[in-house]
């Protein structure tokens, strides 16, 4: 194991040059996800952040009870996604003619005016994707809460960060605030419930994302199902060993 680290160290030359030539931990070894760095991972406490010093990605930055809180936030968002979505967020009354609407109202106003690719990505980053990501942090959250979770968490998981940059709530939240300000000198504007939830939904999307501690979230998903699969007599995917090789990427259905 530790020759072919050898071998990997020395087609990396910035790494040579920042670290020289060590043994490292097999167990502890990691790969940047951005630049591919080879690293071996460091203790890193409450607060602290761990950095790739190639690129600087975030490659650790552990979370007290990252999965209650994931789970609170996540819980707390789907439960006010209905009203922040159905209910209408503004009231404009100008000159004694009162106008108000909400998300759905703009995508249907979208398609009957037929402006259809706007409307259907409306749909798709303002109510469907948020929707999906939510319930999918959810259930990743709850399954390792309990210590249900298996190989579909962890595609659940893996599946929610590729949808991660579609859902664009902060965007219409700007969007609104522009609203209000162009609005304040022609319209007397009023609040309405849809609004206020509007911003209780924004903030327990933003906050579980923030909150959620990535590598806790993947080395819990990864023991629960060990686990599981060893309980359950299911031979499990080979693991790196010291002096034992180099580590197999997929050896299921291998001796
Ligand atoms: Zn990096």
């Amino acid at each position: 194991m530790a020759q072919s680290l050898h071998l990997l160290w020395d087609f990396h030359p910035l790494q040579r040059h920042c670290f020289g030539t060590i043994e490292m931990n097999p167990k502890k070894i990691i790969l940047c996800p951005e630049c591919d760095l080879l690293l071996e991972m460091s203790s890193v406490e409450e607060g602290e952040k761990l950095l790739c010093p190639r690129c600087g990605a975030i490659l650790g930055a552990p979370v007290k009870d990252s999965v209650e809180k994931v789970l609170a936030l996540t819980s707390a968002g789907l439960l006010i996604y209905v009203p922040a979505i159905f209910l209408p967020l503004l009231t404009f009354d100008a000159a004694g003619i009162e106008s108000s609407g909400s998300i759905a109202d703009s995508f249907l106003a979208l398609i009957n005016t037929h402006f259809y690719f706007t409307g259907l990505m409306v749909f798709l980053t303002a109510i469907l994707i948020p929707l999906v990501k939510l319930v999918m942090l959810f259930i990743v959250a709850a399954s390792l809460y309990t210590g249900r979770s298996s190989r579909k968490t962890a595609v659940l998981f893996r599946l929610y960060h590729h949808l991660d940059e579609w859902g664009m709530l902060e965007v219409y939240m700007i969007g609104i605030l522009v609203t209000i300000i162009k609005m304040l000198h022609m319209a007397h504007v009023n609040y309405d419930v849809g609004f206020y939830c509007f911003i209780g939904l924004l903030a327990a999307t933003l906050g579980s994302a923030a909150l959620m501690d990535k590598k806790l979230f993947w080395d819990e998903i990864d023991k629960q199902a060990l686990a599981r699969e060893q309980k359950e007599g299911i031979l499990p995917c080979r693991r790196p060993e010291p002096n034992n090789g180099p580590p197999a990427l997929s050896t299921q259905g291998r001796p």
